[in-house]
């Protein structure tokens, strides 16, 4: 299996490469030069297996000879041994034909979990194999940092950096991140907001003598191992709702394209899947470019869904890649424009080829409350911020196909949102009861490269 990069013009990597890299040379992004594919026989077949059975056969085709089976198998079962549900990712049922897939049983109770504890197990293994050591600088609108740095904490061969935007993440996520106490562990609190942080990372990665002298590795969401591990639950939710003889839809509530795009690549792998809608906040750069076909910057606005709080929606670059027929050149051309111009303007050929797979809705902050508000009088059920975009843009979208919403985080993680919309707090689950007594260990830092830059060598040459 080898790995491409998006903008044509960066080596070709195998899928060990691909994974320890994170972003290409040419700024681009890596993705399968082929879609494994699966018979309608192989996904009935899923039918009963546990999710970790799940996931070794969807994934095992695009990991090549990096691991043999065991030592892959070996990585999925210590990934998600530690998770709060026997399931991992159980469905319940919000409504008619409405079903929402709880993505938030994991040690950080976010969606992130899935992706981040099996890159620890995958990176562990390959590291240890070779003797090597990598310098893991990621950016987070919240969830990412704090599931990263539960993946890495405590690895030998690993220094685990994570810059957050300063003041604009929950506090349950902020202590998620500065209150492990392992010395291989560095929070970062930036000035400015998620995007910035995203930017200084890219900068970090086009200065190959920092990215090389650091042996730099990156776990953002543009990392293909974390795309991958994600197309498992889409497997897992489907089938159990009587895929492949029904199709199944999906409502994403999305940031960086991420989770949605691993909806797609199910879909190319033969899951039949019909819709996949994006779900955004006030933050709604993608919904426009669906209707308009214009991709605008127009400033992000912090919200009560703050990891969607996102405006450069880095893997909005791999479907943009699919929808003009995989031409590298073209996918350049569009970022060069937006590097430049702050924005983009997608080919008719293109949106079409994009509308095909995706359909888009927008949740305002009144909007996003009131939902909270009516999933919990009409289900009991107690929506994340974020779940609630997604369950009220799946509402529009609801009709004889079964909609699976994803639930990317856990009340508990935003709980200031959800008291104002219900009158309850929710409470952590017992086993990170004490996190609010727990010490802070972070350090401040400008929106500045080269002081980003000296912090990590310090740090690492400790
Ligand atoms: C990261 C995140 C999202 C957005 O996911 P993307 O893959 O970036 O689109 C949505 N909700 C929560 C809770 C998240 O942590």
């Amino acid at each position: 299996m080898k790995y491409i990069s998006t903008r044509g013009a960066a080596p070709v990597l195998t899928f060990e490469e691909a994974m320890l890299t994170g972003l290409a040379r040419d700024g681009g992004l890596y993705v399968p030069e082929t879609i494994p594919q699966m018979s309608a026989d192989d996904i009935r077949d899923l039918a009963g297996l546990s999710y970790e059975e799940i996931a070794f056969r969807v994934m095992r085709p695009f990991v090549g000879d990096t691991f043999s089976d065991a030592e892959f198998k070996g990585c999925i079962e210590r990934a998600y041994a530690g998770f709060g549900h026997d399931a991992r990712a159980p469905l319940v049922q919000l409504g008619p034909n409405h079903f929402l897939m709880e993505l938030f049983h994991g040690p950080t109770l976010a969606f992130k979990d899935f992706a981040m504890q099996l890159i620890g197990q995958m990176f562990e293994v390959a590291l240890k194999r070779s003797g090597k050591r990598v310098t893991i600088v990621g950016a987070t609108s919240g969830d990412t940092g704090s599931a990263a740095i539960e993946a890495f904490r405590g690895l030998d061969a690993v220094d685990v950096f994570i810059l957050y935007p300063h003041g604009r993440v929950s506090e349950v996520q902020r202590r998620q991140m500065t209150t492990p106490s392992e010395s291989n562990v560095h929070a970062i609190a930036m000035d400015g907001d998620f995007d910035d942080c995203q930017a200084r990372l890219k900068d970090m990665f086009n200065d190959f003598e920092f990215r090389d002298g650091v042996k730099l590795a990156g776990v953002n969401s543009i990392n293909w191992a974390r795309v991958l591990a994600q197309v498992v639950y889409y497997f897992s939710s489907a089938v159990s709702l009587g895929a492949p003889e029904r199709k199944i839809s999906f409502t994403v509530p999305t940031g960086n394209f991420g989770d949605i795009f691993a909806g797609f690549i199910a879909k190319q792998m033969g899951l039949p899947i019909d819709r996949l809608v994006i779900a955004t906040n006030q933050n709604d750069i993608l919904h426009r470019c669906m209707e308009s076909s214009a991709y605008t910057k127009t400033g992000v606005k912090p919200s009560i869904s703050p990891s969607m709080d996102i405006e450069v929606s880095s893997n909005f670059e791999r479907a943009l890649f699919w929808a003009h027929g995989k031409d590298g050149q073209a996918i350049k051309g569009l970022m060069d424009d937006l590097a430049s111009g702050g924005g983009f303007t997608i080919s008719d050929n293109a949106m079409g080829a994009l509308r095909e797979n995706y359909d888009s809705g927008m949740v305002d902050e009144a909007g996003t409350s009131a939902m909270i508000t009516k999933a919990l009088a009409q289900t009991g059920e107690i929506l994340c911020p974020h779940s609630a975009i997604g369950a009220a843009v799946a509402e529009d979208h609801l009709g004889t196909t079964p909609m699976i919403t994803l639930a990317t985080a856990h009340p508990a993680k935003f709980p200031d949102a959800v008291e104002a919309a219900t009158g309850m707090r929710p409470a952590l689950p017992p086993r990170m009861s004490d996190l609010f007594e727990r010490e802070e260990r972070v350090t401040r830092a400008p929106n500045d490269l080269q002081a980003l830059q000296s912090i990590i060598r310090e740090r690492i040459s400790e």
